[in-house]
């Protein structure tokens, strides 16, 4: 039996850098007052047809879809905002409190073509923020992703800014993109041509070439920011150029999900090839009230986790696992009773210990203590259980230390917790 295409396995040799980004980003999370929430994997597809765009790629041809016994139709999630803007507004968390910070990791599925940095189940990272129209908010998420890829000792990337704009905005852009698209419009792709007049935002992020060819030159949403618009993504370049965080407004970055307003981002590698985003956010004022909720402004990112792992591989930023501090060599059936007692009790009082319970030889049980890495390792044959000494060896120094089995584990505890 195999994996599915684009599903994978991710192994424990490998899960040591997803361990560390886990820890260093819901940290920092808690540090800005995010709170975990945890929201399901299958959700009913009219949440995600409704909120990420009917004409997007992701609903047109990438989400795992199916009937259920009943008649409606369920989803993979594609992604996490949707989702967490339904439990939102499904607790009524904007009447007891509109502010809420939210993170959360987990599995999304999308049905792409697999390759390099590209999967069918991904896994992401992702934060949000209801409540706050202040455009420090953007600012600060765009800073927190900074400072995080910062203390995971990423090097080479570069945050694309740009702002799409509101309700009040868009008309004008999309007059001036129809008018620019005018006599190029046989030059679109099949789906941009449906797109032309259902949503025409959408052919800007089209990846075939003869549109990308077609679009060149084409206006730029920032150029027809309304003054309210233009107010606000003022402010969040200003305070990200204040701190240093580094950044470059992308005038051409529109993200592959409709429900973006105003501020929007990703943060690019130049180590991955083709799959160069390993973040991407933005604002998305207007959904909470599309999906039934009371208007709301909010925004928020979702980082690739498979690829910001892969590119802290390439950059070799290793996070090796504690080592063990003790192995308990035990020969023979009395000698393993004991150690199974020892082991318990020292990883009770939080001494990583570990016990071979195999029949194995003496020699084959050092060899193990070596490539366990083990700061420590006691030996216990019939030989030293009867004359009540037990051999502790220090694999660093080659100290040994002898012990009797009436003190053990106090002695082990005194010398392995200093
Ligand atoms: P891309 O342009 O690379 O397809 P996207 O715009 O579809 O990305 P988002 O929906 O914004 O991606 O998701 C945020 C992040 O999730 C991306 O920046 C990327 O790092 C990661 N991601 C998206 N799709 C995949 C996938 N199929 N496999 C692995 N990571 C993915
Ligand atoms: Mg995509």
């Amino acid at each position: 039996m195999q994996t599915i295409r684009g599903f994978r396995d991710i192994l424990p040799e490998h899960i040591s850098l997803w361990q560390k980004v886990e820890r260093e980003a819901f940290a920092l999370f808690e540090s800005f007052g995010f709170k975990e929430i945890r929201i399901p994997v299958l959700e009913k597809t009219d949440l995600f047809a409704r909120s990420i765009g009917e004409t997007t790629d992701i609903v047109e041809k990438e989400m795992y879809t199916f009937a259920d016994r009943k008649g409606g139709h369920l989803t993979l999630r594609p992604e996490a905002t949707a989702s967490i803007c339904r439990s939102y507004i499904q607790h009524k968390m904007y009447a007891t409190d509109p502010l809420r910070k939210f993170y959360m990791t987990g599995p999304m599925f999308r049905r792409e073509r697999p390759q390099k940095g590209r999967y069918r189940q991904f896994y992401q990272i992702d934060a949000e923020v209801f409540g706050v129209e202040s455009a420090y908010i953007d600012a600060e998420l765009i800073f927190l992703l900074n400072e995080l890829f910062k203390r995971l000792g990423l090097t080479g990337l570069t945050a694309h800014v740009n702002s799409l704009g509101c309700p009040e905005c868009r008309p004008s852009f999309q007059r001036a993109l129809l008018d620019f698209l005018g006599e190029k419009k046989e030059a679109l792709c099949e789906n941009c041509t449906r797109r032309i007049q259902k949503n025409p935002l959408r052919i800007l992020d089209c990846k075939v070439e003869t549109c990308q060819r077609a679009l060149q030159g084409a206006p730029a949403t920032i150029d027809h920011l309304c003054p309210a618009c233009d107010d606000h993504f003022a402010i969040v370049r200003t305070t990200l150029k204040k701190q240093g965080v580094e950044f470059m407004v992308d005038k051409s970055l529109v993200r592959g999900l409709d429900y973006y307003t105003r501020t929007a981002w990703e943060i690019k590698t130049t180590t991955l090839g083709a799959q160069s985003a390993v973040a991407g956010g933005g604002r998305y004022d207007g959904l909470v009230k599309e999906l039934g909720g009371p208007a709301t402004p909010a925004i928020g990112f979702a980082i690739g986790f498979d690829r910001l792992v892969e590119v802290m591989e390439q950059l070799e930023i290793a996070s090796p696992p504690p080592p063990l501090d003790l192995f308990i060599i035990a020969l023979g059936d009395a000698a393993r009773e004991q150690a199974y007692h020892w082991s318990c009790q020292l990883n009770q009082r939080g001494i990583r210990t570990e016990v071979d319970f195999r029949e194995k030889s003496l020699k084959s049980l050092m060899k193990r203590a070596d490539k366990l890495n083990a700061a420590h390792v006691l030996i216990a044959g019939e030989n030293e259980l009867k004359k009540n000494q037990l051999i502790l060896r220090n694999m660093e120094t080659k100290n040994q230390t002898s012990l009797s089995i009436d003190t053990l584990v106090p002695e082990l505890l005194k010398i392995l917790k200093s």
